[in-house]
């Protein structure tokens, strides 16, 4: 599986990336949007110093409600700067250097060969840190299964077992079809998670306001399926497209059905992100060197010196 005839993840375009591109908008070319420590992620990923975050450019969804929209393409601005894989790997054992916990990979589906090339010369160079795969959960498992090797932990989203909550907020019904046979293939690989040796699976799951049926179906399969396996993060930190005031947020009132529910269901393991945190900035603004607040982020020294050449 490679950029020629690509079929990394479930859109199946089948372009040759390095003459067109697909549905993720990029060639077979890797580009990035920012590198560097980031102290907002889950307490393990995030360690002491921060994770040592590599934001990849373009996205195979292009979700209503994405934060990252500058870059992931949901808004057209596509902004990111490209590198060779040996940059990659560069830029990876830089970030060791910096004194990341982990190496946190955001949204690299659709960079599968180049990702896998690049941890392979960063390996032979002496990298050594527990790798992140940070993934929207829109999969292939055949191009997961191709990394998977590479992974230590799956920060994976599963934003909703609905087709018609997907469609409404992911733009594509098919995410409610793919996102159950990835997670069931990541348990089959890694059944257990232990986040003492940097091992295993944090699901998280996002609740959209005014859908809480979608997060109570997803607790109740999380508790029957996965509970033993997987992580929970709980997340709340929905940003209404376009930014929009009048849109309605979870209430104080959904927030405790949720953590009631979770109780009922005996999940234990795992984070849930407190509603009140909504006076952080979660949108970030990757026109800057640092595009999170400045408590949250160091950019990576050698990251600026590839932006900046
Ligand atoms: S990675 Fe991009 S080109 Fe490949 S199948 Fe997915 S959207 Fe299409």
């Amino acid at each position: 599986m490679d950029y020629s005839s690509c079929t990394l993840c479930p859109n199946l375009c089948s372009v040759d990336r390095r003459k067109t591109l697909g549905i993720c908008r990029q060639s077979d070319k890797v580009r990035i949007a920012w590198s560097g420590l980031h102290r907002g992620e889950e307490p393990p990923i995030t360690g002491e110093k921060g994770s040592g975050m590599i934001f990849f450019t373009g996205c195979p969804l292009h979700c209503q409600f994405c934060q990252n929209r500058q870059i992931s393409g949901s808004d057209g601005m596509n902004l990111g700067i490209e590198i060779t894989d040996e940059e990659l790997a560069g830029l990876m054992l830089s970030l060791q250097k910096d004194g990341a916990a982990t190496l946190n990979l955001v949204t690299g589906t659709h960079f599968i060969p180049s990702i896998i090339n690049a941890l392979k010369i960063a390996e032979s160079s002496g990298f050594s840190l527990p790798v992140v795969w940070n993934s929207s959960g829109y999969e292939s498992v055949e191009a997961l299964a191709m990394i998977d090797d590479y992974i230590d932990i799956y920060l994976l989203d599963c934003k909703t077992l609905s087709r018609s909550t997907a469609s409404k907020w992911c733009g594509k019904a098919r995410y409610a079809d793919v996102i159950i046979p990835v997670m069931n293939a990541i348990k089959a690989w890694h059944p257990v998670t232990d986040m003492d040796r940097m091992k295993g699976t944090i699901l998280r799951h996002l609740v959209f306001p005014g859908e809480l049926q979608s997060t109570y179906d997803f607790l109740r399969l999380f508790a029957e399926r996965y509970k033993d396996s997987f992580y929970l993060s709980l997340m709340t930190q929905f940003v209404p497209p376009k930014g929009d005031p009048g849109f309605p947020k979870i209430t104080d009132e959904e927030y405790d059905s949720l953590v009631d529910l979770m109780e009922i269901y005996g999940i234990d393991d795992g984070f849930i992100q407190d509603p009140s945190d909504d006076d952080i900035l979660w949108i970030p603004d990757f026109t800057r060197d640092v595009p999170f607040p400045a408590s949250f982020a160091d950019p990576d020294p050698y990251f600026l010196s590839l932006k900046h050449r």
